[in-house]
């Protein structure tokens, strides 16, 4: 492949992933989990089934602090669609970066022009 070609293969898919980062506002960096646990009481079904599962959505904060609440179990399905959004937003963020950086590699890169002087 010529450098032509390879130049404006990666712009035409740049230009694909910006449109898939188009993101829409519903999103979530955060990840879905569940626990089971039982919950004590001699009659409860849980005393011998698989136990209560209880959903969780837990997050990193800067620092490394990590954050959990509970999720009710409406909300599972809607929270893992989000967190789904933004794994995919991230990944096409991650993959412009990466095409950005082999345009910086090749030159292809255009400076900007320097904004025209106003006469004072
Ligand atoms: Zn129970």
């Amino acid at each position: 492949m010529n450098t032509n070609d390879l130049r404006s293969r990666l712009e035409r898919r740049r230009a694909q992933l910006a449109r898939a980062l188009n993101a829409p506002e519903t999103f979530l960096r955060a990840s879905v989990f569940t626990r089971t646990r039982r919950c004590g009481g001699a009659t409860c079904r849980c005393a011998k089934g698989k136990g209560h599962t209880t959903a969780y959505l837990a997050t990193n904060h800067p620092g490394g602090k990590t954050e959990q609440i509970s999720l009710p179990p409406d909300l599972v399905p809607e929270a893992r669609r989000w967190v789904a959004a933004y794994r995919s937003w991230w990944r096409s963020a991650e993959k412009i970066s990466a095409i950005n950086l082999e345009l910086f590699r090749r030159r292809w890169v255009e400076p900007r022009k320097p904004a025209p002087r106003g006469k004072a």
